[in-house]
């Protein structure tokens, strides 16, 4: 069985994916030059694009992740939010990027830049690949967005449902069970 047969429409395809996610590593780098920064992928919808945004920067990163979990159901954020896997190091006074596959709400990200602000880092930046159209419940500053996509339930390139889809290499929408 293909996992694609599950797959009604691509949103963002590969080629796509990688021709952007080029240009994110390039901006990072130029706005980075001179520094270090710690990029700090959030486990596990933004692994793959961590993995293929770290190789267009050319620069000296360091790397660290962080899972959360939300008390919500599984296709909508509560906002309440528990960290799963803290970051291995100390962050204080370092530049920091969090690494985030979608912002939907906004209520999980609020939350992990609240909290990793009170480490005392040097900056912090946030670069997530994709970006919900919609009212925010959040108020809140991307300063890297891969793609502005409308608002309906993606997965693929990292993204689930039910844990899984992370590993087809697109964003699509999943076929309803009513669709034939
Ligand atoms: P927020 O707190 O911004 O509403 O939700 C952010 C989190 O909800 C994301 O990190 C992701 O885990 C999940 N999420 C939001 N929208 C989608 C979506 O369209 N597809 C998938 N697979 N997860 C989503």
């Amino acid at each position: 069985m293909s996992l694609r047969e599950d797959i009604a429409r691509v949103v963002i395809g590969e080629r796509d994916l990688g021709q952007r996610i080029r240009e994110l590593g390039q901006q990072i780098a130029a706005d980075y030059a001179g520094e270090s920064p710690v990029l700090i992928g959030v486990l596990k919808g933004a692994v793959l694009f961590l993995v293929d945004l770290m190789r267009e920067i050319d620069l000296p990163v360091e790397l660290d992740f962080i899972a959360i979990s939300s008390y919500g159901g599984a296709t909508q954020s509560s906002g309440v939010v528990r960290i799963t896997k803290d970051l291995d190091s100390s962050v204080e006074g370092r530049h920091l990027i969090v690494v985030e596959d979608i912002v939907d709400t906004g209520l999980t990200l609020r939350y992990l830049v609240e909290n990793l602000a009170s480490r005392h880092p040097a900056s912090l930046r946030v670069c997530a690949l994709l970006n919900k159209r919609k009212v925010r419940k959040a108020d809140l500053r991307l300063d890297y967005v891969g793609f502005e996509i409308p608002d309906e339930f993606v997965v693929g390139y990292g993204l689930d449902y039910a844990e899984q889809y992370r590993n087809l290499p697109f964003i699509g929408v999943l076929r309803r069970e009513t669709d034939s």
